[in-house]
């Protein structure tokens, strides 16, 4: 299973963890599950951060009425619902952000829904944006370097990474050749 994301949800998931970096941003995938034979997606349209969400450096915890609003009021836009959440790892004096969920991430999720952790640290040098052979996306973007996974569960609750599919982030910023002459 894929995870597609979108330009909109690509820079709402680097923003809202920037925002609150080195403390945990939690908010929102809204989007639907493509099901087209035997292509399975998920299509992230937008990350919504959540503005409720009581930050900690680890950890988040989110507001169960404004999350429950959230998805009463998803239900009358036809095309886009909630398909699972995302938060941000974030570096804790000298240890790096970890890319794997928590256990107490892990007790939060759902087998039909997919989950992002971005992983933000201080830039070291800069690096262009590439998938990984574990299926995440990462690269630099001004002082942060960042690491998007996406993950799903099996029915018994054993997390597995899904493909993150990016296209946007790859060509960003890469520079046009210049036209010959
Ligand atoms: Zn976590």
């Amino acid at each position: 299973m894929t995870a597609y994301i979108s330009q909109n949800a690509f820079w709402g998931l680097l923003i809202s963890a920037v925002e609150v970096y080195k403390r945990e941003c939690f908010g929102l995938l809204i989007g639907y599950r493509d099901r087209k034979g035997p292509r399975d997606m998920y299509i992230v349209e937008h990350a919504l951060p959540f503005q409720t969400a009581g930050r900690r450096h680890k950890g988040v915890v989110s507001n169960p009425r404004a999350h429950k609003r959230i998805e009463r009021f998803l239900q009358s836009i036809p095309q886009l619902s909630v398909i699972g959440d995302f938060h941000s790892h974030t570096m804790w004096g000298y240890s790096r952000a970890a890319s794997h969920p928590s256990n107490t991430d892990l007790q939060g999720m759902k087998p039909e829904n997919v989950y992002i952790i971005v992983s933000v640290n201080d830039r070291l040098r800069e690096v262009p944006w590439s998938y990984n052979d574990d299926g995440s996306l990462s690269g630099t973007t001004d002082d942060h370097y960042f690491r998007l996974t996406a993950y799903t569960v099996t029915a018994a609750g054993e997390p597995r990474r899904s493909p993150i599919l990016c296209p946007y982030a790859i060509g960003f910023n890469a520079h046009p050749l210049r036209a010959i002459k």
